[in-house]
C-alpha cells in the first residue's frame, strides 16, 4: 500500500525557488574577475537564472545535453548551476587548472555543447577552441563592454547580451523525473583517463539535506558562508546548493584567493562559515598572523580534500577561537562522506584525546554507510585498530561512471561482493564511535593543495625518455603542498640521465604545477606478483624524501 503524500520530485530548481521566496531579500556577494565586488538578492538572482534558461534553450540546450563552464565563484557560475540543470540540461564544471590537451579531451568526452567562460581563461579556451570537437557555442561571462575587441574564437557570446536578450515572465521550472542527471565533475581517477561522475537532482537534493545538518557542516539562515573551494571542484561541496536551501548569505570570493583578499571579505560581509582545502589556509593564517589580524565574525571552518594539519587545528581553535569541521569525501561522493564533530560524551574530553579524535576524518552522515575490508574482502572490527579499504555506499554514491562501457571501464564499478559498495581507495581505521580515519591510500593519485596530479601520465611522459628504464611516480609529503610528484627512476644500463634533464623533458608536455618536484634513481623498483609496481613500498621509502629537502 502508497503512503498517501504529495509526490514531489526532488529537484535542484526548488531549492533557488525557496531562496527566493522564503529568503528573497538575502544576499550574494561576489568578488568578479573586473575587479569589483557586486551585490544582488537571492530574488535577482532567481530572475537572472530564469533568463539565462531561457538563453540556454534559445541557442539549442536540450534536456540531458551538457554546458560547461570553466569559472571562479561568482554570481554568475551560481546562475548557471541554477539555469542548466533547473532546466533538464547538465551543468559541467570544468577544473581550468587542467591541462589545456586534458581539459579537451574532457570537454569532448563530456560532448559539452556550450563553455561558458570567466575572462581570466580566455586565452586558454581561444587555445582549445579549434580542437573541441561538440562544443557550437562559446560564451564570455561578461558584460558587453568587457567583451574583447578581437579573440581568436569565432562567434563568441557575451553573457549579459544573452540574459538581456530574454524575458523573466511567465517562465516555470521544468517538472521531471528526480533522477534525470543535473551535474557532472571528472576525477582524476587512478589509471587512465579522468573519469565522469555524473550527478542526479536526486542525489544533490539528498546531500544537500545531509550537508546542512547540524553534525554535518551546520548551515542555518544566519550563515555568511564564504566558499573557498571552487565551484568547479565537486560543487563546492554542495555550497551553492546548501546555501539555498537555508536561506544563508553567501559571499563568492572570484579568483580572489589570497590570505589578505579573503581576509578582508571575511571581514566586510561578516562571514561566520568558510570551506576549503589545508592549503588555502596555510597561506590565510600566515596572512592573518603575520599582520596580527583576528576572525571578528567567523566561528567555523570546514576543511577536507586533504587532511587538516593537527597545527592547523590548534592555530584555528585555539588563537583564533574558529572551530574546524574536519570532513571527508570524494567527487564520487558528491562529495560529503564524513564528518568530524564530535558526541555528547567526547566534549569534556582532555583537549589532547579532542584534538585525537578530530584529526580522523570523522563519522558518516545519515544517507552515508561504510565498511572497512581485509584483502580478503572480510569486513574488519571498528575498533580504531584494524586497518582495511574503505567501501561506501548511499544515495549520493557513484554508481558506474559516465560512458564507462565505451571506454573499457568496468561497467558497474560498485558491486564488490555482489552488496552494491564502492571501493574508495582509502585505507582506515573506524573506531567503536563511528570515527573513520584515513591511514593509507590504495590509488596511486597524488593530491597537490587538493587537487589530483595523475601518476599514470607522469610515468608515461618519463617512460618515453630514451634513458629511462622504469619509471614510478609517488606521492611525497611536502610542507606547505601536502604531496607532490616525486619520480622514482631506474636508468637504462649505460645511460647517463640527471634530474634536471629528466624534469625539462616534462616541459609543455603537461600543466606547469604537475611536474615532479624531484627525481629519485635507484637500482630497481620493488614489483608485486602480477608484474605491478609496489607503489606503497616506495611511499614507505620515499614518502618523507621531499620533507627533509629546501
Ligand atoms: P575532494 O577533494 O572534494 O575530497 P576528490 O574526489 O578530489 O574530492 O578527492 C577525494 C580523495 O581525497 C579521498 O578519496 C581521499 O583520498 C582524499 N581526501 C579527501 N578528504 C580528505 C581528508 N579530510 N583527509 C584525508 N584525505 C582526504
Amino acid at each position: 500500500m502508497n503512503g498517501l503524500m504529495m509526490d514531489q520530485p526532488l529537484l535542484i530548481s526548488t531549492l533557488l525557488r525557496h531562496a527566493e521566496r522564503h529568503h528573497g531579500t538575502q544576499e550574494v556577494v561576489s568578488r568578479r574577475v573586473e575587479g569589483d565586488i557586486h551585490r544582488c538578492t537571492y530574488v535577482e538572482l532567481a530572475a537572472r537564472s530564469r533568463r539565462m534558461a531561457r538563453a540556454m534553450a534559445a541557442l539549442g540546450v536540450a534536456a540531458g545535453q551538457r554546458v560547461g563552464t570553466l569559472a571562479w565563484n561568482g554570481y554568475r557560475h551560481l546562475e548557471l548551476y541554477y539555469a542548466v540543470s533547473g532546466s533538464g540540461a547538465v551543468l559541467h564544471t570544468l577544473n581550468p587548472r587542467l591541462h589545456a590537451d586534458q581539459l579537451a579531451w574532457i570537454a569532448d568526452h563530456a560532448e559539452d555543447q556550450v563553455l561558458c567562460f570567466d575572462k581570466t581563461f580566455l586565452p586558454l579556451v581561444e587555445s582549445v577552441a579549434q580542437r573541441l570537437t561538440t562544443v557550437r557555442h562559446f560564451v564570455l561571462m561578461v558584460d558587453h563592454d568587457h567583451m574583447p575587441a578581437s579573440t581568436a574564437i569565432p562567434g563568441l557570446l557575451c553573457y549579459e547580451d544573452l540574459i538581456d536578450g530574454q524575458a523573466d515572465d511567465g517562465f516555470e521550472w521544468p517538472a521531471f523525473d528526480e533522477n534525470t542527471a543535473s551535474s557532472l565533475c571528472y576525477t582524476s581517477g587512478t589509471t587512465g583517463h579522468p573519469k565522469g561522475v555524473l550527478y542526479s537532482h536526486r542525489s544533490t537534493v539528498l546531500h544537500t539535506f545531509a550537508s546542512a545538518l547540524p553534525d554535518a557542516l551546520n548551515l542555518g539562515a544566519r550563515d555568511v558562508i564564504l566558499p573557498v573551494v571552487p565551484m568547479f571542484h565537486v560543487n563546492a561541496w554542495g555550497l551553492p546548493y546548501s546555501a539555498c536551501m537555508v536561506g544563508a548569505k553567501l559571499v563568492l570570493p572570484g579568483p580572489g584567493l589570497g590570505g589578505k583578499s579573503l581576509h578582508e571579505l571575511f571581514e566586510t560581509e561578516g562571514v561566520t562559515l568558510s570551506a576549503g582545502v589545508p592549503t588555502v589556509w596555510q597561506g590565510l593564517l600566515a596572512h592573518v598572523q603575520s599582520q596580527g589580524l583576528t576572525f571578528s565574525t567567523m566561528r567555523r571552518t570546514v576543511i577536507g580534500g586533504s587532511a587538516c594539519p593537527p597545527a592547523m587545528m590548534e592555530a584555528f581553535e585555539d588563537t583564533h577561537g574558529v572551530q574546524v569541521i574536519h570532513a571527508w569525501g570524494m567527487t564520487e561522493l558528491s562529495p560529503i562522506g564524513t564528518v568530524g564533530i564530535l558526541k555528547g560524551h567526547q566534549q569534556d574530553l582532555p583537549r589532547e584525546q579532542r584534538r585525537t579524535i578530530q584529526a580522523k576524518q570523522g563519522r558518516g552522515v545519515f544517507g552515508i554507510d561504510m565498511k572497512i575490508v581485509g584483502d580478503d574482502g572480510e569486513e574488519l572490527p571498528w575498533d580504531g585498530r584494524a586497518s582495511g579499504e574503505l567501501l561506501v555506499r548511499g544515495a549520493w554514491v557513484v554508481d558506474r561512471y559516465l560512458k564507462a562501457d565505451h571506454d573499457g571501464q568496468p561497467g558497474p564499478l560498485v558491486h564488490r561482493n555482489g552488496q552494491g559498495w564502492f571501493p574508495t581507495g582509502d585505507v582506515a581505521t573506524v573506531d567503536a564511535d563511528g570515527f573513520m580515519q584515513i591511514t593509507d591510500r590504495a590509488k596511486d593519485v597524488i593530491k597537490s593543495g587538493g587537487e589530483w596530479i595523475g601518476s599514470i601520465d607522469l610515468e608515461n611522459i618519463a617512460m618515453a625518455h630514451p634513458a629511462v628504464a622504469m619509471a614510478a611516480c609517488i606521492a611525497a609529503r611536502h610542507p606547505k603542498w601536502d604531496e607532490r610528484p616525486l619520480l622514482v627512476v631506474v636508468r637504462k644500463p649505460d645511460a647517463s640521465l640527471e634530474r634536471d634533464e629528466l624534469l625539462a623533458f616534462f616541459e609543455g608536455k603537461i600543466a606547469k604545477w604537475w611536474t615532479p618536484d624531484d627525481v629519485v634513481f635507484v637500482d630497481a623498483i620493488p614489483l608485486g606478483a602480477t608484474g605491478k609496481m609496489l607503489k606503497n613500498r616506495l611511499r614507505e621509502q620515499h614518502g618523507g624524501h621531499l620533507l627533509h629537502k629546501d
